[in-house]
C-alpha cells in the first residue's frame, strides 16, 4: 500500500515539474520575444549604411588653408594646444591675396598642423577663426594605427586631397 502511494506522488511530481519546465521556458522565451519583435531597430548596417550626422555634428576638423591668414587666433584658443601654426613674410613685391571673404593675405602659411589624437572637439578654434576657413567636417573615418599619424598638416598633398573630397562631398 505504502510502495502504491510512494508511486502515486512521484508520478504526479514528474507532471508537476514537466509543467513548470514548459511553463518557465514559454515564459522565459515569451519576454525574449517581446523584446525582438517590440523593440526598434536602433543600428545600421555601417559601413554600406552611414547616418546622417546633425547639421552641427563636429567631426574632423578642415582648414580651408588658401583662405588662412595666419593670425594664430585658433591655436590660441585651443585649450589642449594641439594646432601648429608657422608663417613667414611674403616674399618681397609679392602679391597680397585676399581671402574669399576680402581679408589680405600678408603672411605666407608655411605649417598648420592638427593633432588630431589631441584634438577635444571643443570647436573653440572655428569659432575665433576671422575668416571662417578653419570648421568642422562630417569626416568620422580617420582612425589611423599609430598616434604619429593622426597629425594632420593641412598644407601636404594628401591632406589637400582630403579637403578636395570634403568640399565636393
Ligand atoms: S576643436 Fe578644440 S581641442 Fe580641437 S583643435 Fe579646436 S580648439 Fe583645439
Ligand atoms: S584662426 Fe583661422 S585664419 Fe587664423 S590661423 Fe587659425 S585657421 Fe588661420
Amino acid at each position: 500500500m505504502s510502495t502504491h502511494l510512494h508511486q502515486h506522488s512521484s508520478f504526479k511530481q514528474y507532471f508537476l515539474n514537466l509543467f513548470h519546465a514548459i511553463y518557465t521556458t514559454v515564459k522565459g522565451m515569451y519576454i525574449t520575444f517581446s523584446y525582438v519583435w517590440g523593440v526598434k531597430v536602433v543600428s545600421i548596417e555601417y559601413p554600406e549604411v552611414r547616418e546622417v550626422l546633425p547639421a552641427r555634428a563636429r567631426m574632423r576638423l578642415f582648414n580651408d588653408a588658401e583662405n588662412c591668414i595666419s593670425c594664430t587666433q585658433c591655436a590660441m584658443a585651443c585649450p589642449v594646444d594641439c594646432i601648429y601654426i608657422a608663417s613667414e613674410k611674403m616674399p618681397e613685391g609679392a602679391e597680397i591675396k585676399k581671402t574669399t571673404s576680402g581679408s589680405p593675405i600678408r603672411l605666407l602659411l608655411t605649417q598648420f598642423t592638427i593633432d588630431t589624437a589631441l584634438c577635444c572637439y571643443c570647436g573653440l578654434c572655428t569659432t575665433v577663426c576671422p575668416t571662417e576657413c578653419l570648421t568642422h567636417s562630417h569626416d568620422y573615418e580617420f582612425a589611423q594605427y599609430t598616434i604619429d599619424a593622426m597629425k594632420y598638416d593641412y598644407l601636404a598633398p594628401d591632406v589637400r586631397a582630403w579637403r578636395d573630397r570634403i568640399v565636393k562631398a
